[in-house]
Order: structure tokens, then sequence, then C-alpha cells
């Protein structure tokens, strides 16, 4: 593989969108419009660190505004540059459209290696990143609704809500102008966990399909497949545990930045989490191998393996070495284009980034529908719920002459909460999400890949919208 460089990022983007866009039927001129990013902005701005200021280089990409506001996280990484924004924001309005969240897509970054500053500097960077987005009109309720990314987490959407009233105070959706917020500052239950339990809503809905499954030489469902994941940050973490807890996988193997361990008897992700808390590593962990390379663990024969790192993970430089049957992209962009090729010709089954990994702007969509009703979910229901389940029970009970016992009574009348609202509502979307993408794939002769699909599922919903407008009519 010597000379080879992979695509970048966006030209992995471009290419896949424009395989789909082939067997469209759309017209050129409102493709290219779907395909553009309608506006970039790129900003330097000073922040005192220490005894000295630092010149701090920022992006906002806002790629769709087929519909408003629009939507995505905000990444903090030194390697964040224009074109990984534009590539990250174009994924969210195809990520957006495939999940019947109605927002355009877009993007943020900040080029810093958070983990070098302190909490009280982070503070301060975003803050001010804040101010130049309200200067400019990228951020609001109806405008551009940031949330977490690589890098980020319900802290920094604090900030930037804090920040964001400090200009537009008495502004009653306010609160909408970022999701992803700590539960007492406007947030919503199970926004921190969505995209891993979106990625096993997801999953565990594909393999339910057992004449799928045995075209790749798999029986359905989840419980005791093999799973190889990399990264445990949010999202590598969640899916990992919720696909463990909850559908039996069996996690063979794990990687992260300080390398990679093995067990074929599993790993209890839980346990492996709070060995690195307390060791600064997930190397050593009791019972499972040390990898020599943390390359080698997406290499290992697997049912499922699941990158949830970053981009450019699984390139024409390990295509070749990878032995897994699905592959199933919690990350964005984390398989290149010529090596998605590469696979898909050898059977493996790829579920696409835009669809896997939307249970987080799935639950960004609910937390921003909370703000906007100013009211928690279930707060009205619940009880009235609970009372009327209460006396069917009681009905029940006098028709048969049997008693229920408590435990089967507390569960039968239990009215909703917010985490169940949300989880419910996440698995349907993950569910009818899915539905539409395999229909396509199994109707459609041109189309011999989920990521098409969904690309097609996604074209064919934003330009309806555009076509709605009155626009390439
Ligand atoms: N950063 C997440 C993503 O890539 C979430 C975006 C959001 O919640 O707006 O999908």
């Amino acid at each position: 593989m010597k000379n080879y460089s992979p695509p970048t990022f966006l030209e992995s983007v471009d290419a896949n969108f424009t395989r789909a866009a082939k067997v469209s039927g759309l017209p050129k001129g409102l493709l290219s419009q779907i395909q553009t990013c309608n506006s970039v902005y790129q900003m330097n701005f000073p922040v005192k660190i220490g005894n000295s200021y630092q010149v701090i280089s920022a992006f906002r990409v806002q790629h769709s505004h087929h519909r408003a506001p629009t939507k995505g996280g905000i990444r903090y990484s030194i390697h964040v540059n224009q074109e990984e924004v534009m590539a990250l924001a174009a994924l969210m309005t195809y990520k957006c459209a495939i999940v019947d969240v109605p927002f355009g897509g877009a993007k943020g970054g900040v080029k810093i290696t958070p983990w070098k500053y302190t909490e009280e500097q982070l503070e301060k960077i975003t803050r001010r990143y804040t101010t130049e987005l309200v200067r400019k009109n990228f951020i609001g309720p109806g405008v551009d609704v940031p949330a977490p990314d690589y890098g980020t987490g319900s802290r920094e959407m604090a900030w930037i809500l804090d920040t964001y009233q400090t200009f537009k105070g008495g502004e009653i959706d306010a609160a909408g102008c970022v999701t992803g917020k700590p539960v007492t500052q406007n947030g919503i239950r199970g926004r921190t966990e969505a995209t891993g339990r979106g990625v096993y809503y997801g999953l565990k809905h594909l393999l339910s399909y057992e004449k799928d499954m045995a075209e790749i030489g798999l029986t359905a469902g989840m419980a005791g497949k093999t799973m190889v994941v990399q990264g445990l940050g949010n999202v590598g973490y969640y899916t990992a545990k919720i696909c463990q807890d909850e559908g039996d996988a069996k996690i063979i193997a794990v990687s992260e930045f300080e390398g990679a361990i093995h067990d074929p008897n599993g790993i209890d992700i839980d346990k492996l989490f709070k060995h690195r808390k307390k060791t600064g590593s997930i190397l050593n962990f009791p019972g499972a191998k040390n990898l020599k390379k943390r390359e080698a663990a997406l290499e290992l024969k697997c049912d499922i393996l699941v990158p949830a790192a970053l981009e450019n993970q699984i390139t024409m430089v390990n295509a070749k070495k990878i032995s897994a049957k699905i592959i199933a992209e919690a990350a964005n962009g984390p398989v290149s284009t010529d090596a998605d090729a590469y696979l898909r010709e050898k059977g493996v089954i790829i579920v696409p980034d835009m669809y896997l990994n939307a249970g987080g702007v799935t639950v960004s969509y609910f937390e921003w529908l909370k703000n906007l009703s100013h009211m928690r979910f279930g707060r009205m229901e619940k009880r009235f719920n609970q009372n009327t389940y209460s006396m069917f029970a009681d009905s029940l009970e006098k028709m048969t002459g049997k008693r229920i016992t408590n435990k089967e009574r507390s569960m039968l009348t239990k009215g909703a909460d917010e985490i169940d609202l949300v989880r419910s509502g996440l698995e349907e979307t993950m569910v009818t999400a899915y539905e539409q993408i395999r229909e396509i794939y199994k109707r459609k002769k041109s189309v011999t890949d989920l990521r098409t699909a969904a690309f097609l599922s996604a074209l064919n919903k934003v330009a309806s919208d555009y076509m709605n407008m009155g626009i390439f009519p």
C-alpha cells in the first residue's frame, strides 16, 4: 500500500452521494443544490490562556436550509478543518432526513486539543465561540442548534446556553438554542446514551431479519453475536454497554488510543470502564490479552465490528484484513469510499453512519421540542394512565377472582416517564427509518447496498421539500 493515500472524508461523502444521485432519477440542478454546503463561517478569535493570548480557529457550517433550524454537533479536536466540518454537516442533512427529524444539517468545529486546557480555559473558549456565533446569527432555536460531538459534552452545552441567554435575555425559547444540555439545565433524560442506544436499536432490528442474516451466514438476533468495538468514548461505551446488557452481545475486543484488548470469552464493559478510570488505560484488564497494536482489534474475526471513534479508520490500508460480517458505523465516516466498495464486493454488510448513529440527533430533536413546549414529557398523562391501568387491574381481579401480585400490578399500571417516552420514541424512529431504507434496498434493482439506499431515502425527502417550496418543480 505504498503511495496510497485514502480519499478525504469529504471526498468519500461526495463519492457516496454521487453513487446514489446517479440512480435517484432527480434533476441535476436539484441534486447540486442538495449536495452543496450553503454557508461556511470560518472564524479566528483570541483567548487569553495563562499570561498570553492564543488565536483559536473555529468553524460553523450550515449545509442545507431546506428546513429550519439547521442542526449538528460541535467538535473539539486539533484535526478539525473546514473540509471535515463540511463533510460532517452534509451527513447531518441526510441523517436528519432519514430519521424524519425536521432540520437542515450543520456542524461546528473548534481546532483545539481539549485535554490540554483547564476547565476554566475551555469555558472561556466555548463562550467566545458562542459569542461569534451569536454575532453572525449562526445560533438560535429557529436558526441553528448545536449539540455535543467528539470532544464536547453536556458541560460545554450548558456554557453555550448561558452565553446565548446573556445576549438574548427574555427570548422565550432561548433554551432550544442548543441540545445535549445537562438535565438540570433544560436537557432531556436519555440524551447522553442516545447515540449508543440508537445503534443498539438499529442493529437489533437489522439482525431480526432471518433471511437477510442467513445470506451472510448468521442466525437472526443479537444474543451471542461477537462484537469488536473501536473507541470507548460516549458513543462506543453506550453502544457496547447496551448491546451487552440488553442484547446479550459478546464484546470480544475493545480498542482505544492507548491500545487494544481481546478476550474471546467476552469483556464486561462496565468493569472495563471502571478499570480505565482507575488505571488510565484499558490495557492489562484482568482476563483479557493486550494486543500488540491497537489497529489489530479491527482485524479480529467477529460478527459485528463497531467503529465508534473517528473518520477514515477503515481504508484500503486495512480493508483486506477485515474479517467482520457486519460493520456498524457508529462513528461518522469511519469507512473510506474505496474501502467501502471493496468490502461490499466481499459481501460485508455496512450499516451506514447517517442511519445508524442518528439516535443522538433524534433525542436532540425531542429535547428541542421539550424546550419549545416548556414542559417535561409525560407530565400531563402519566398519572392519568396509571389510574386507568389500575382500575383495569382491579376489574381484571374481580372478573377472574384471582389476585394480581404486587410486582405484576406495578408493571401493569406504570405510567410512562420522560425516559420511557424518549427510549420508545427513539426505538420507533430507528425501526421506521430502517424499514424505509430496507424497502428501497429490496425494491430497487440498481441499489445494491444499504448506504445507497439510505442516501436515496434522504435525497427523496430533501428533494420533495424543495419541490414543495416551488423550487425545482
Ligand atoms: N453530533 C451528533 C451527530 O453527529 C449529534 C448532533 C445533534 O444532536 O444535533 O449526530
